[in-house]
């Protein structure tokens, strides 16, 4: 899994007008999920699944 600073690195993703992170072929706001045992939130496309780790 890629973490969202490659992501955003390889052009996978990009932010929007508002900062949000959105997939670039969907154009699809990333969904957040986080897990209080994981040390990164969870971006996953709503779109075409695709799943990103986000460092806190
Ligand atoms: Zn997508």
């Amino acid at each position: 899994m890629k973490s969202t600073r490659k992501g955003l690195r390889d052009d996978d993703l990009f932010k929007d007008t508002y900062g949000r992170l959105k997939c670039a072929d969907c154009e699809k706001v990333l969904k957040t999920t986080t897990d209080p045992d994981e040390l990164f939130d969870l971006r996953t496309c709503p779109e075409c699944g695709t799943q990103y780790k986000d460092l806190r």
